[in-house]
């Protein structure tokens, strides 16, 4: 009997008969890729260079039934199973070496009711699809992320923040129902009324349960232009800036987010050349109201410190919500570290600007959003999303190019995050690297993990969907 030899769920090597692979690439409406076919090395791609895996094979599902095939494929077989939304976790999970990818990036379709304002988007689509076909409506999801590259799928299983999930709430605070396959192969409809737990666990457990091939969102009245903006504050008033930041942003209403990012400054061109390259606190902002009275709310941002340049005015959203995908384009090597912080205490500031004063490359980032709003007002155990009282969050996106200078950045990003600890409330799941089964418990309060290995017993009792912030059953 001919075989493929391909990696099995526990890494050890499996030999799978070739008839079922050929019967698997007979039954897929999209093409079942092996390493020497044409497409192969495009679709194995993803965001995060430091991963350069080689799936055995990859199946390009482009229907929901594509979906079953592939589970059912991996299940029968005991065949290591990745599924690729987006492709941007920085874990780098949507791929694997030698198992099959479920690779949904072909599924990115986008389908809005203007009237009931609900939006169904496919379980591979990007950001981008999703914020321009609902922008047509005037309409916009929630929660979707800041990065128009990063895949719905991975971000809104996780929680999902953005510009306006103060005013509106998380991605999964958002979330109405969704179509999942199951390990068993079987398409679940979850929705408060179908499959509760499973609902209940699909809004922050991420990956584990089962593929989402359709999510159906609420979605909310926005622009098609919002008040918005960058400030760029010089690093050595840092220190002042911040501390009257954390006190200022949380007595703003829900309509106003404003966040810091500590980096080298991107040459942009409202900035005097000699800025480009320097180390710079950015304070980016949004606004969902009236201009002046948005011009108001932000004059003392404007005055706290001064600012060495800035870009403020009527953007168009969908143009806002792909302003900043240059700095962070696929293919550089990252790793992200991250804390929620029970406060932005002096202390903590103190750790964030000696950190800061050594970032080990131009385009690492110390990203420190503002979280409180609506997400805070959900009750802790309404989803799985855990961690919703803290009002910010410290992402330290360590961000290179060549591999030569891995150990100067990891090495500068693990002393960060560790001197940051003594800050921390919990984590994002999101924004976890591979940091070990422990850390995954972290993203979650106690309650809600023990209920996560529940319905993962339920509906995944043989741990298929293991590449992800694994919830073992
Ligand atoms: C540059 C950048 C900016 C970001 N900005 C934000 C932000 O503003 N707000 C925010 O909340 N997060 C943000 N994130 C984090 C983001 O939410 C996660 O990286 C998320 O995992 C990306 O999802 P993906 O589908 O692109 O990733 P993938 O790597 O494809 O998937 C991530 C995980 O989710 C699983 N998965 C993906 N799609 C599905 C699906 N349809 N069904 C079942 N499982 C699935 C995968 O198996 C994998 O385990 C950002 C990330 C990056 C790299």
């Amino acid at each position: 009997m001919r075989t493929l030899t391909l990696t099995g769920l526990s890494g050890e090597s499996r030999l799978v008969p070739a008839a079922a692979v050929d019967a698997l690439a007979a039954n897929l409406s999209g093409p079942l890729l092996r390493p020497d076919m044409d497409g192969y090395e495009e679709a194995r791609q993803i965001w995060n260079g430091i991963f350069d895996r080689h799936p055995g094979l990859i199946a390009r599902c482009t229907t929901t039934e594509d979906v079953v095939h592939g589970v059912n494929f991996a299940r029968e077989h005991g065949v290591l199973l990745a599924v690729k939304g987006g492709g941007h976790n920085s874990a780098g999970n949507g791929s694997c070496d030698g198992g099959l990818m479920i690779d949904l990036s072909p599924m990115n379709r986008v389908q809005v009711d203007p009237q009931a304002r609900t939006a169904q988007v496919e379980g591979g689509a990007l950001l981008a699809h999703m914020d321009q076909e609902t922008q047509r409506h005037g309409l916009a999801v929630s929660g979707g992320g800041i990065i128009s590259h990063t895949g719905v799928g991975g971000l809104a299983l996780g929680g999902g923040f953005g510009w306006i999930s103060r005013k509106h709430g998380l991605a999964v605070d958002n979330l109405l129902a969704a179509q999942v396959v199951t390990a068993d192969g079987q398409v679940r409809h979850a929705s408060p009324d179908g499959h509760p737990d499973l609902f209940w666990a699909l809004r922050g457990g991420g990956g584990n349960f089962g593929v989402v091939t359709r999510f159906t969102f609420r979605c909310v009245p926005l622009g098609p232009e919002v008040y918005s903006g960058l400030m760029v504050k010089r690093f050595e008033d840092a220190g002042n800036y911040m501390r009257f930041h954390r006190d200022y942003v949380r007595t703003l209403p829900d309509e106003m987010t404003a966040w810091m990012v500590i980096r080298h400054a991107p040459p942009l061109p409202f900035l005097p050349p000699e800025v480009h390259g320097q180390r710079v606190l950015v304070v980016p902002f949004v606004w969902l109201g009236a201009e002046a009275e948005g011009a108001r709310l932000i004059e003392p941002m404007r005055q706290a410190t001064p600012s060495l340049g800035e870009a403020v005015g009527m953007n168009r959203w969908v143009e806002w919500q792909s302003g900043f995908d240059g700095l962070v384009g696929h293919g550089a090597r990252n790793y992200w570290k991250s804390h929620h912080l029970a406060e932005l205490s002096d202390p903590c500031i103190q750790e964030i600007l000696r950190y800061g004063a050594q970032l080990p490359s131009d385009e690492c980032e110390i990203f420190i959003p503002h979280m409180e709003g609506a997400p805070a007002r959900v009750p802790e155990e309404a989803t799985a999303y855990a961690h919703r009282r803290t009002p910010f969050v410290l992402n330290i996106h360590t961000r290179w190019q060549r591999p030569e200078e891995d150990e100067r950045c990891l090495a500068w990003v693990q002393a960060f995050h560790q001197a940051t600890r003594p800050f921390a409330r919990g984590v994002y799941v999101n924004f976890l690297s591979d940091e070990g089964a422990n850390r995954v418990r972290d993203a979650y309060t106690p309650p809600v993990w023990e209920r996560l290995v529940q319905v993962k017993r339920r509906y995944d009792p043989q741990n298929l969907f293991r590449l992800n912030q694994n919830i073992a059953p």
